[in-house]
């Protein structure tokens, strides 16, 4: 029979007596804002439409860019850019596609992010 004393030890520094900060920091892993990021994304319109000048003919997918970029890697929430679902994301010239509509517009996926953070800046 096995015995193991050994617990996960906790280590949890405390602040003492130090200046009071008033309310305790929201420190959650950024899983709860990285949602509400998301879901301002996905109520956008997608911006590749846009720069081709074409009009959305289907709803609006978050696309993570740089998929696959990592085995096993999540990519952030934050890393993320509206695409109009049957043309843009999962069409075949889309960016799971053969990404001849990113080369249309001319631009990267990075381009893409720039664009929506943009978008969202003046949205604010
Ligand atoms: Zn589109
Ligand atoms: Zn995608």
């Amino acid at each position: 029979m096995k015995s193991s004393t050994a617990k996960p030890s906790k280590i949890v520094q405390r602040p003492g007596t130090e200046a009071p900060t008033g309310s305790a920091k929201p420190a959650r892993n950024g899983t709860s804002a990285g949602k509400r990021h998301m879901g301002r994304v996905a109520a956008m319109n997608c911006v590749l439409c846009e720069l081709i000048g074409e009009r959305q003919s289907s709803k609006t997918d978050v696309h993570h860019i740089r998929d696959g970029a990592g085995a096993g890697q999540r990519n952030s929430d934050f890393l993320t850019v509206p695409l109009c679902h049957e043309s843009c994301h999962q069409g075949p010239q889309g960016i799971h596609g053969d990404k001849s509509r990113l080369r249309l517009a001319a631009v990267t996926e990075l381009d893409l992010l720039a664009m929506t953070i943009s978008k969202l800046q003046e949205a604010a």
